[in-house]
């Protein structure tokens, strides 16, 4: 059977806030490339089960497997050296210095250790091979050179991805890559995630439904924490609760 093995589960996940249940038994399956979108009006725990799924805290309930073990606790740094990478909203940019430069420090800070052992010629050749692709891959070449701080706010997104993308992660998770840019940004940056989507499992925080439907192949819909309803877009789109819930907002 060719059916694969998911790349990343969560397995009821809960997390409470005092006596607020903020996450309520969550369950979702990443595949090991696609993209799958999670959805859900203001409130409904979308950033708050994300967290959980990255480390920043530990959930009350519920198993995360990945990379064949149970890492729900784990803190962010070590799921990152699993290959677990996420994109904020809060940006991670060194505006003063290039579009290069910031590449090639989040490729140099992914294996720090190596580095500090060994300043070998080949690691400097590989750090800037990495560097040089990532450029490409993220179609900024054009602006290598321009200091951060003056790229346009979709430039800035780009290659705030670009940044997550250093780890060479097998899991990327992106909160509202789309908010706030151009339609224009907002074609480019989908245009990429759909890219990244073909070599990884990519998982979006989406505030806007109709949105998600033009890229998304799975989507998770999420209400006062609990999963209000899952499936193709399709599916999703037909539910009656789902369009009660958007409706009401
Ligand atoms: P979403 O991302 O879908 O808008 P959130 O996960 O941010 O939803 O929030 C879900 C609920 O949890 C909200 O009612 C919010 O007020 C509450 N919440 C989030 N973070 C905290 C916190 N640190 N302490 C208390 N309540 C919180």
């Amino acid at each position: 059977k060719l059916r694969s093995e998911p790349a990343m589960e969560a397995r009821e996940i809960s997390k409470r806030f005092g006596g607020f249940i903020a996450v309520d038994r969550v369950s979702l399956r990443l595949p090991p490339r696609g993209i799958h979108a999670l959805i859900g009006p203001n409130g409904a725990g979308k950033t708050t089960f994300f967290n959980v799924m990255t480390g920043l805290f530990p959930p009350d309930g519920g198993a995360i497997l990945y990379a064949g073990g149970n890492v729900a606790g784990f803190p962010p740094e070590r799921l990152a050296g699993l290959g677990l990478a996420r994109s904020f909203q809060i940006t991670n940019i060194f505006k003063t210095i290039s579009v290069r430069e910031n590449l090639r420090l989040a490729v140099q800070a992914r294996d720090r250790r190596r580095f500090h052992l060994l300043e070998r010629a080949d690691s400097l050749a590989e750090v800037n091979g990495d560097t040089d692709e990532l450029v490409k891959f993220l179609g900024l070449e054009g602006l290598a050179a321009v200091r951060a701080g003056s790229l346009s706010y979709g430039g800035q997104r780009l290659l705030e991805i670009g940044l997550a993308l250093a780890v060479r992660p097998r899991v990327l998770m992106l909160d509202e890559p789309l908010v706030g840019l151009a339609p224009a940004e907002r074609e480019r940056i989908v245009g990429l995630i759909k890219r990244l989507s073909e070599h990884m499992s990519v998982l979006v925080i989406e505030h806007d439904i109709d949105r998600v439907f033009a890229f998304a192949e799975d989507i998770t819909v999420m209400h006062n924490g609990a999963v209000l309803a899952a499936g193709k877009p399709a599916e999703v789109r037909a539910h009656p609760q789902v369009q009660s819930v958007y409706l009401g907002t």
